[in-house]
């Protein structure tokens, strides 16, 4: 039995990073949890890691008599969490070029069980057993490199955007109606009466242009997914921008350039990361390419005999006519968009088999929208579009949805007093994770996954 001892006045002198062939021949207390051990009988090797990486310790048996720190450390398990006080000597074959002979030890947190899964390997155990201990499973190599990235990318979203003249804000994550309509809402109580839990952001931040013009807000969405896929979570991390004064081909421009400067920052800050992950960041060419729905429609329909212009285009079918990488897909049917998407006017365009249900019965024509939806992939990362900042049109629209407009009071009493012409869009910040890092699954890209069927830990 090894006992657990206090902290006390142990403080750590070094990070591992900061263990180098300058501090050779001093003295240094390191703090940390047992990544991996290998024992040679009469010498054992412990790397102790932190939130830099890795040291190596060396113990061995002969001159250990005193402390007892061969033995100590010869009964400890993986994941143990121990201070050390040793000496830095040089050892060419050690990654850092030096390697610490520890004369004192201190036990601060006994690992009692032998984890379910390994911290250097890839693991190959399933994602459900690896949730169970998330916070264990977050000590693995994979995904410490994936989380850092994480953020770089907040990082980098708040230095672009602030360099780009927005202000960050929140807005009320507890409200009262629906705003996306399709995914289902999570209702809770609010003190007597019913409220949800917001599915997005995009009223409030909407409002809020007409007050600072540009705003961004880092936050969660709540949306009550009806089913299992690996790109959809229950709460997720969304990126919301709303700009005043420009429409959806500025905000198009703006979210090229945000996603080629998060690229540029990860190279910057991540090349170890993105080495271990053997992940390599080509240099992107903005713009994107831009196509527009119905030209994809078109294309669809030579291989997709049943697939008529207003359905909405599956993940799947995109694998056919698109290839991999950033890619827009614009001017969406305006029957497929939320109703404070703006309508582009009636379109001329040729329209090849198209659902009857989307063509508007006044005038025999079909409408489309000012909107985009940014693609890597099959994947979808982003939405956006110009919204409708005319209260009539607005009111209008909301009908046709068959939502109530009175729910709506709160929001539309503002279009009496001057909201700008205003465009954004609303990014997934796993989303975005999955596609640069190649993550399989969107668990795998936040910290503690909500599903339908996982609500713990
Ligand atoms: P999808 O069609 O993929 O379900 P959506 O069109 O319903 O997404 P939007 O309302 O357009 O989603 O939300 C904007 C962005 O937020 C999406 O492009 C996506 O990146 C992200 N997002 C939306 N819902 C989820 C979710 N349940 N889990 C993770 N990310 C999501
Ligand atoms: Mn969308």
């Amino acid at each position: 039995m090894i006992t657990e001892q206090d902290l006390g006045d142990w403080r750590r002198t070094h990070y591992s990073s900061q263990v180098n062939d300058s501090q050779i021949g001093q003295l240094t207390v390191l703090m940390g949890w047992i990544s991996s051990k290998r024992d040679h009988g009469n010498v054992l090797f412990i790397q102790l890691r932190d939130r830099f990486g890795d040291t190596q310790i060396v113990a061995k048996k002969e001159k250990d008599l005193e402390n007892n720190i061969f033995e100590v450390l010869k009964n400890l398990k993986e994941h143990s969490s121990i201070g050390i006080k040793g000496k830095v000597v040089g050892q060419k074959k050690s990654p850092n070029g030096v390697e610490v002979i520890p004369h004192e030890i201190k036990v601060l947190s006994v690992s009692t069980k032998s984890a379910p899964f390994l911290t250097q390997s890839v693991s190959t155990i399933g994602i459900d057993t690896r949730l169970e201990l998330r916070a264990l499973d977050l000590r693995r190599n994979y995904l410490q490199n994936v989380f850092r990235i994480r953020f770089t990318i907040l990082k980098s979203v708040r230095e672009f955007l602030t360099k780009n003249y927005f202000i960050e804000v929140n807005t009320p994550k507890m409200i009262s109606t629906a705003t996306e309509g399709g995914a289902a809402l999570f209702p809770i109580f609010y003190y007597d009466k019913e409220a949800f839990l917001a599915q997005s952001p995009q009223l409030y931040k909407e409002q809020l242009t007409m007050a600072f013009e540009n705003v961004f807000e880092i936050a969660p969405i709540f949306r009550a997914e009806p089913s299992r896929t690996n790109r959809h979570l229950s709460e997720a991390i969304s990126i919301d921008v709303e700009k005043a004064f420009v429409n959806y081909y500025d905000i198009m421009d703006l979210l090229d350039e945000l996603i080629s400067y998060i690229i540029l920052r990860i190279k910057d800050e991540n090349p170890n990361e993105l080495k271990n992950l053997e992940i390599e960041l080509s240099e992107l060419k903005i713009p994107f390419p831009r196509y527009t729905y119905s030209e994809l429609i078109d294309k669809l329909q030579k291989n997709h005999k049943y697939i008529r212009w207003g359905d909405d285009i599956s993940p799947k079918i995109l694998k056919d006519v698109i290839g991999d990488g950033f890619y827009y897909i614009v001017d969406w049917p305006l029957s497929t968009k939320p109703f404070y998407v703006k309508s582009k006017g009636n379109s001329d365009i040729a329209i090849s088999k198209p659902n009857p249900s989307f063509v508007t019965s006044e005038n025999n024509s079909i409408m489309v929208s000012e909107s985009f939806d940014l693609m890597y992939g099959p994947l979808e990362l982003s939405s956006g579009s110009t919204r409708i900042n005319n209260k009539s049109v607005l009111l209008d629209n909301m009908k046709k949805k068959g939502l109530n407009p009175a729910a709506f009071d709160y929001h539309l009493r503002i279009f009496d007093y001057g909201i700008p012409p205003h465009a954004g869009f609303g990014l997934g910040l796993e989303r975005l994770l999955m596609a640069l890092l190649k993550i399989e699954n969107i668990r795998d890209a936040t910290f503690y996954p909500r599903d339908i069927d996982r609500l713990t830990p």
